[in-house]
């Protein structure tokens, strides 16, 4: 026979996964802002996670530096400007197309 006690217990179950989950959600957009992953997942967890989805946004983003480099997969040689063809294959008479590879710093 099920009661209402049982039905509350699965109610409140279900409520804390989606509760831990949103705390969760809310910790992987703080790892890309200022505040931070561990601070956001604090936040969302003693403060609800309504206001903790707000001081993840109004954290600002971290700054990224984005470097992307040309690399030529014949030669090794990378080059950080755009080149259609690697300059240094192109004087051997090969035309070898540069691969694009771009790096994150934090
Ligand atoms: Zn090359």
């Amino acid at each position: 026979m099920l009661s209402f006690y049982d039905v509350d217990i699965e109610v409140i179950i279900i409520l804390g996964i989606v509760y831990l989950f949103l705390v969760v959600s809310i910790a992987k957009i703080g790892t890309y802002k200022k505040c931070g992953g561990y601070k956001a997942l604090l936040v969302a967890f003693f403060l609800t996670p309504v206001i903790g989805i707000i001081y993840a946004s109004v954290s600002p983003q971290k700054s990224i530096l984005k470097i992307v480099h040309y690399k030529c997969e014949t030669c090794g040689l990378e080059y950080t400007t755009k080149h259609n063809y690697c300059p240094s294959c192109a004087k051997e008479g090969k035309s070898i197309r540069l691969v694009k590879k771009s790096m994150r710093t934090y």
